[in-house]
């Protein structure tokens, strides 16, 4: 028996609705789809014991949250790391830099590649990052980037307050404990510091119909700006700013085409399968001609078209 359901961000334990159940090998079959790789059966058993993912929305705060909370081993995280993108530059690292000071002390948990810490470096700051799967953790100090593979938990007991600003990108939607791990993040950093906290944002513009990578093993919870600060409130932090990662141009096109080609075939009788497609076709490029027009005209701020990222910066207390 698992213990009763409680929010992971806010601790509440009274209101949560069951949102769906999805049973698990749709969601071990499409990562194999999408991964063009097999799970054996012990592997889906061990990290997904029980047969369906149950998801829960949390009425006091938001959060979506599979129950219950278990995360990916070392041994999956290994299988899905090249196909995830811990390797490439992140819009919410410029968003990080242009809030921070050249010339910082800073801390990265869940460093990847160090991507970030590199950046950090040519600009002059004084880097240290964390990483836990050992196959990227190699690959990432051979690259010079000063790192190590302890936990957060036991880093922050030796590292109180070392750093001028800590971050995470895209951490809290893998971990069972988000609490406990922004505490143990905030601790590393200075009075009066911040900790920049980035995950996927639930609240995004597009999604395909089913994101297997979004489920567990791989994501334990989906956040939205509401749980964020919930989560912040809870421990005594707060948050200064919220950043949303824009809807790249590519996408707003083919969401938009992809909506009125739908709305055409579902009105017009007979020829609408056919007028829909041209009709989506033609205005979604009459309306979205160029990225850079797209990116000038701040379309996707003026519209509230999210991207995937959610980024906060959170102010550790003086
Ligand atoms: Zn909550």
């Amino acid at each position: 028996m698992s213990p009763p359901p409680t929010c992971p961000a806010c601790g509440e334990s009274a209101r949560l609705d069951l949102l769906s159940e999805t049973p698990v090998d749709v969601i071990w079959d499409a990562l194999e789809a999408v991964l063009h790789r097999a799970y054996p059966p012990a592997v889906r058993v061990r990290n997904t014991p029980d047969r369906t993912l149950t998801l829960r929305r949390c009425g006091a705060c938001d959060l979506r949250f599979f129950w219950p909370l278990r995360a990916g081993d070392a041994e999956f995280y290994a299988s899905v790391v090249d196909d995830v993108g811990y390797t490439t530059e992140k819009w919410e690292f410029g968003w990080v830099r242009a809030r921070s000071a050249a010339g910082s002390r800073a801390l990265d948990v869940g460093c990847g590649h160090g991507v970030f810490l590199a950046g950090l470096l040519r600009r002059g700051d004084t880097v240290f990052g964390l990483e836990q799967s050992d196959e990227v953790a190699a690959r990432t100090a051979a690259r010079g980037i000063p790192m190590s593979m302890e936990s957060i938990e036991s880093f922050s007991r030796s590292n109180a307050g070392a750093f001028d600003f800590a971050s995470a990108f895209h951490v809290l939607e893998h971990v069972t404990d988000p609490a406990g791990f922004v505490r143990d993040v905030a601790r590393c950093v200075r009075p009066g510091g911040s900790v920049f906290l980035s995950m996927p944002n639930d609240e995004r513009t597009f999604r395909p119909a089913l994101e297997a990578l979004d489920f567990p093993p791989h994501h334990v919870t989906r956040w939205t700006e509401r749980s964020l600060r919930a989560l912040a409130d809870r421990l005594g932090l707060r948050v200064v700013e919220v950043g949303f990662e824009p809807l790249a141009h590519d996408t707003a096109r083919y969401v938009l085409e992809k909506r009125l080609h739908a709305a055409v075939r579902a009105s017009v009788p007979r020829v609408g399968q056919a007028l829909g497609a041209a009709v989506g076709f033609l205005a979604s490029r009459a309306l979205f001609p160029s990225r850079r027009l797209y990116e000038a005209a701040e379309v996707a701020r003026r519209f509230d078209l999210h991207g995937l990222a959610i980024v906060a910066r959170v102010e550790v207390p003086r």
